[in-house]
């Protein structure tokens, strides 16, 4: 019988310690996207950014997520082992609220890719190029639990459609109906 091979999720962990806030990973990632591959180096255009504050000893690299159109309204100020962080410190999105992440000829989003590649890379880059290894790579079991949650969102969505058009009574009846029919078979 054919094993089911498990979805693998790939995870980039940041180790701010370790950080010393020598860029490579901006370096390197912006690099890797440039056009034609490798021909330039621009931080900006990096899906990858460093945020550093040499004074207060904080360094925190932060990789791409999604794009929102509107920032949001409630931030907050991280104090970690006595060390403060700005309000958007920690936070992936490429967002109105700030230059990050956001392609500084087209201003369109930056989101990180994990280095797609042909054929793929074995590692991503930026964490190849962490000589400190504040970033190391992993890959993990995907559970399943995100499915379910997409899949009982759609049900319940679903569901509440048919009880505004036919009542919450009929809906009930129709279920216990077709849960008869199922027990007769
Ligand atoms: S390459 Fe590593 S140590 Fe250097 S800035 Fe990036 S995350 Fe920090
Ligand atoms: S994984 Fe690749 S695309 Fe993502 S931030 Fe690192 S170098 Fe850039």
């Amino acid at each position: 019988m054919a094993v089911e091979e498990k979805k693998k999720k790939k995870v980039i962990k940041v180790d701010v310690d370790k950080c010393n806030g020598c860029r490579a990973c901006e370096t390197i990632c912006s690099a890797f996207h440039a056009e034609p591959k490798y021909s330039s180096t621009n931080p900006e255009k990096s899906k990858i950014r460093v945020l550093f504050d040499p004074i207060r000893d904080v360094y925190v690299p932060v990789y791409a997520g999604e794009y929102t159109e509107a920032e949001c309204n409630g931030r907050g100020e991280y104090t970690i082992d006595e060390k403060t962080y700005d309000e958007c410190a920690f936070c992936r999105a490429s967002c109105p609220a700030r230059d990050y992440f956001k392609d500084p000829d087209s201003g369109l989003p930056l989101k990180c890719d994990m280095c797609l590649d042909d054929p793929p890379q074995d590692e991503p880059l930026c964490v190849k190029w962490c000589l400190a290894d504040a970033l190391t790579y992993e890959e993990v079991d995907e559970d399943g639990d995100e499915e379910k949650e997409e899949t009982a969102d759609e049900m319940e969505t679903g569901l509440g459609a048919l009880i505004k058009k036919h009542g919450f009574k009929r809906v009930m009846e129709i279920l216990a109906k077709m849960n008869e029919e199922k027990a007769d078979k």
